[in-house]
């Protein structure tokens, strides 16, 4: 293999954990060096204890900039000089660039699984989106879908410890948008079946699919289906669960999380270099 670190190499990070079996560093280091750009990405197995100190030296390493993940998306919010909207609204950061010494949180899951839409021919500007669970994920789609124009957001999610959270936030996002965001019982099949009746998309932003829930479905009435409704999985691994073969079947257009993986770290990528990801390059070593 051919050393292209120098003295010059510039350094960025994700800060994480559990960590060894994530992708961003296969995408942003095939990124840069596509490009020529003489830097590199490294994981490092940082949990909350450790994100202060980690935050720190992106100042002084003079980084490029970082990504963060579980469990210290929440936290990093405290750290930052500054918040992009959307990372101010959803309450997370996933993306830190530094300018001048200053630290900026941003988050690019929600503008991820946007762009991913694009891939399927998908425009749901101006229309009503049903989302079905009420964490980090969705809560980032919610907000970006918001601030991009969608015009309505059902909400569904089992009644646990997070519908309960997120009932003021929904609140917030939607005080702070030009978005009409309603919270809804996963368990009322009816209204369910009524917002889907009226909705261009059908999204699940829960971990029902993956496993240890692989032969499960977070929601059990298939025949609400229909094929003009696009159907999305935030989870990619499996690439097709059962929830979204049922979609297909049934005619859907359907489309998992890979794209929105992708599209988060391009965006990052795009923030910290000012250019833009190589997708074709990319894209073949995560499928
Ligand atoms: P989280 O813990 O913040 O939220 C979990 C959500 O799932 C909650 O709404 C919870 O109520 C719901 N839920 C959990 N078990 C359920 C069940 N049995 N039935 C119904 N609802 C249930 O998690 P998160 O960070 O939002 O992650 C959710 C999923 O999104 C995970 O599968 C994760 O891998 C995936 N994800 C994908 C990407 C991507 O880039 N594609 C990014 C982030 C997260």
């Amino acid at each position: 293999m051919e050393n292209t670190i120098t003295g010059h190499t510039r350094l960025t990070a994700l800060f994480a954990t559990p960590i060894r079996h994530s992708v961003s560093p296969m995408i942003h280091n095939t990124a840069f060096q596509a490009l020529g750009i003489d830097a590199v990405y490294l994981a490092f197995e940082i949990g909350t204890d450790g994100l202060e100190r980690a935050i720190d030296s992106i100042k002084n390493l003079e980084m490029m900039g970082a990504n963060l993940s579980m469990p210290n998306k929440i936290l990093a919010v405290d750290y930052m000089d500054e918040l992009s909207e959307a990372a101010r609204l959803i309450g997370a950061v996933n993306t830190i660039t530094i300018d001048q010494g200053k630290l900026t949180g941003h988050n690019t899951d929600g503008t991820g699984f946007m762009r991913s839409l694009k891939d399927i021919e998908v425009d749901i500007i101006d229309k009503k989106m049903t989302i079905i669970g009420a964490g980090g994920a969705a809560t980032a789609i919610i907000v970006q879908a918001a601030l991009d124009g969608v015009k309505e957001i059902t909400v569904y999610n089992r009644k646990d410890e997070f519908y309960e959270k997120i009932k003021e936030k929904l609140a917030y996002i939607s005080e702070n948008t030009n978005c009409i965001i309603t919270l809804h019982e996963l368990s009322d099949e009816n209204s369910l079946a009524k917002d889907v009746a009226e909705s261009a998309l059908l999204l699940n932003a829960t971990g029902v699919g993956m496993k240890p829930l692989e032969k499960q479905t977070p929601i059990q009435d298939f025949s609400i289906i229909r094929p003009d409704l696009a159907v999305c999985d935030v989870i990619y691994t499996p690439r097709e669960t059962e929830f979204l073969k049922q979609a297909r079947l049934r005619g859907a257009k359907t489309n998992n999380g890979l794209g929105m993986l992708l599209y988060q770290g391009a965006a990052a990528f795009e923030k910290w270099t000012g250019q833009e990801m190589p997708i074709e390059v990319v894209k073949p070593i995560i499928e």
